[in-house]
């Protein structure tokens, strides 16, 4: 008898650990999609939300007096938190509707480049701030989601402070960080990653478009079947290690990207598991 009871006692105690280490915080990285989110200039840049319906009710054919809202909406894909499909700088690369949902998540590693970038807004991440982390927190994860900090979401959705310029509608006139090439594809080649990710507005730094070769970055990432997330909110509310990062992108057939609710989960009542990866 004593034997049963010490048993089920050390099988609860067993249960209620793994519980424990399971439990987590979720943590919003999404900028709100409005009139303000910010995308690269042109023709269809424009976020259009338009109510058609939002009041009681008393048109149908049945009895009104109820409450009733609806909504229409069109939305750029590249607009605001979003996710760019691998499609989008690498032909015959997979769209929106095709990257598998198991690529759209994985453990979040984050290159905090604050100090880099305050010397130089057109800063890189270079591959010796990868290292830099791993010496951190041990080898990048297997599926990571690798997510330049560079402090640019404060500037979320000012878009003279977002692109760096006071002629925002001037794509040459552009300032702010990103990754290098060299660096993403160092990442691909020597770590098996899912996704690549900025705070900033996009995957290549301000000057590319006048660069010997623009793009370079979503180029690398894009030929090698890498998603990236482009104006990640809030990364300051996650440790650089230890999370994992969702990008729930609309399931938009076709689509060469699309707003995205980026999230992470956080755990929580573990503090060994947040400052170093077990590999
Ligand atoms: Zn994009």
């Amino acid at each position: 008898m004593l034997r049963v009871i010490a048993i089920t006692m050390f099988s609860i105690i067993l249960f209620s650990e793994a519980i424990r280490a399971s439990e987590f915080r979720l943590v919003d990285l999404t900028h709100t999609h409005d009139q303000d989110a910010v995308s690269w200039p042109g023709p269809n840049n424009k976020f259009n939300f338009t109510k058609e319906h939002r009041g009681i009710y008393e048109g149908g054919p049945g009895e009104g007096g109820f409450w009733l809202e609806f909504n229409y909406f069109q939305t750029p894909e590249h607009m605001g938190t979003h996710i760019d499909a691998p499609c989008h700088f690498a032909e015959g690369a997979p769209r929106v509707h095709q990257i598998p949902i198991e690529k759209l998540t994985g453990p979040g590693v984050i290159i905090n480049v604050k100090s880099k970038v305050a010397a130089n807004i057109d800063y890189r991440v270079a591959i010796d701030d990868i290292l830099d982390w791993e010496t951190k927190y041990n080898k990048i994860p297997d599926g990571a989601v690798v997510i330049m900090n560079s402090g640019w979401s404060l500037r979320y959705p000012n878009k003279t402070l977002v692109f760096g310029s006071d002629t925002w509608e001037d794509i040459t006139s552009y300032h702010y960080p990103s990754w290098h090439e060299d660096t993403v594809d160092w990442l691909v080649k020597n770590r098996n990653i899912h996704m690549v990710g900025v705070d900033t507005t996009s995957l290549d730094y301000g000057p590319t478009v006048t660069a010997p070769v623009p793009f370079a970055a979503h180029r690398v990432l894009g030929a090698n079947n890498i998603t990236g997330i482009e104006n990640v909110a809030n990364l300051d509310s996650i440790p650089e290690s230890g999370t994992t990062i969702y990008a729930a992108a609309f399931k938009l057939y076709e689509g060469s990207g699309s707003p995205s609710r980026v999230f992470a989960t956080v755990p929580v009542d573990n503090p060994r598991k947040m400052r170093k990866n077990r590999n």
